[in-house]
């Protein structure tokens, strides 16, 4: 049994995809082109926005759109505390200063109470300028964009929702990718939508970031390749890569979200009620990056990973540290706080997820979970 099997997903799809890579290889165009170019429009289409700028990857994605909000020194960053460390990492890379934020006990995402109290310190310190919110769609749940936007019109600030887990999300009918002033996502391999390396990609309504965007991607292009009027970076996707994804984006859409979301649907009812199941409430769809469970504490924790690995059954804990207590952000973030943060960070576990587990398969995992909570009953 496998964590996420990205294998039976390309078994499921390899016609196309093989015919997908050899046109790539036959037209020797592998930078750029016809395929990152459908691709771009499919992606845009589909999240309901003007412009989508494919990139190398999700962090690239992040601190691109940083770099185009002109973020850097003396500038506050708010950042969930319980996210992937790129999130915080993207803003600390550019000299701004993440200030980290709690997340709500059961969507894992950003707890609003915990936003505002955190704007409202930083504007009493005087120290720094509040700029930017990065709001992750966490394990593939929307936050919640109708109170996160009333937050940052309230204080004037500006939006990046980090969506790298949350591509294929659904909140109020709309698609996640589609609430920040700049979006940004990650088709790293495990993630809901994955290519079979590196890429990533970046939203926006904005015409005049979309410009920027493009120029920062391509080292600050300006009417050419060769007119440089701006700092930037080298952050492309290959052109085999966008085949890729042209092709795994039909399956995405037209089953995969649906199965995923079958899957989960079984977890829910064949998990015994003595889990702490993902609670997805209603006007949310999740695209189920994980399905993450919550464990008593540490100790129960070790024990519950060490009975499914008796079975062979993988599993992750995401994650297992705050980002304010990493080590990297020591003497340069503002953490006040973090207290759910700190307890989830010892309960988390994520089991085994992806649209194509079997029956059985599923079957096999509840029936272990549920007998580790039943011979533990005292
Ligand atoms: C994976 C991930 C990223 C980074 O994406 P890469 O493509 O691996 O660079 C950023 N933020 C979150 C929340 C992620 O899960």
């Amino acid at each position: 049994m496998q964590f996420r099997n990205l294998n039976r997903q390309y078994q499921n799809l390899k016609k196309e995809i093989d015919s997908a890579i050899q046109e790539v290889l036959d037209s020797s165009v592998y930078i750029g082109g016809e395929k990152v170019k459908t691709l771009e429009r499919m992606l845009a289409d589909y999240i309901g926005v003007k412009h989508c700028i494919t990139c190398a990857n999700g962090t690239d994605a992040l601190q691109i759109a940083l770099i185009c909000m002109g973020i850097g020194n003396g500038d506050a960053v708010f950042v969930p505390d319980f996210t992937f460390f790129a999130s915080a990492e993207a803003p600390a890379i550019l000299g701004a200063t993440p200030v980290f934020v709690d997340v709500d006990y059961r969507t894992y995402n950003i707890d609003c109470m915990s936003l505002e109290a955190a704007i409202k310190n930083i504007i009493n310190e005087g120290k720094l300028i509040p700029k930017v919110i990065v709001s992750v769609d966490l394990f593939g749940l929307s936050a919640d964009y109708d109170e996160i936007r009333k937050i940052a019109d309230k204080y004037g600030l500006l939006i990046l929702e980090d969506s790298a887990q949350g591509f294929g999300a659904l909140y109020k009918g709309r698609h996640s990718c589609s609430f920040g002033d700049i979006s940004s996502t990650s088709f790293f391999p495990a993630k809901p939508l994955g290519c079979y390396g590196d890429g990533g990609a970046i939203f926006t309504d904005n015409d005049e970031y979309a410009e920027k965007i493009r120029s920062i991607c391509i080292h600050g292009k300006g009417t050419d390749k060769y007119h440089n009027v701006r700092l930037g970076t080298n952050s492309r996707l290959d052109s085999l890569q966008a085949a890729i994804l042209i092709e795994k984006f039909r399956a995405f859409v037209s089953n995969e979200l649906d199965c995923i979301n079958r899957v989960a649907r079984r977890y829910n009812e064949l998990l015994s009620d003595k889990v702490v199941k993902p609670v997805v409430s209603e006007e949310y769809y999740s695209s189920w990056a994980q399905y993450t469970i919550q464990l008593r504490d540490c100790l129960e924790r070790k024990e519950f990973i060490n009975y499914l690995k008796m079975f062979e059954i993988p599993v992750n804990v995401y994650y297992p540290i705050p980002m304010h207590r990493q080590q990297a952000f020591t003497g340069n973030c503002i953490a006040y706080n973090l207290k759910t943060t700190e307890l989830l960070c010892n309960k988390v576990v994520s089991i085994p997820i992806d649209p194509y587990i079997t029956d059985d398969e599923i079957q096999f995992v509840t029936e272990t979970i549920n007998s580790f909570f039943d011979e533990r009953q005292i």
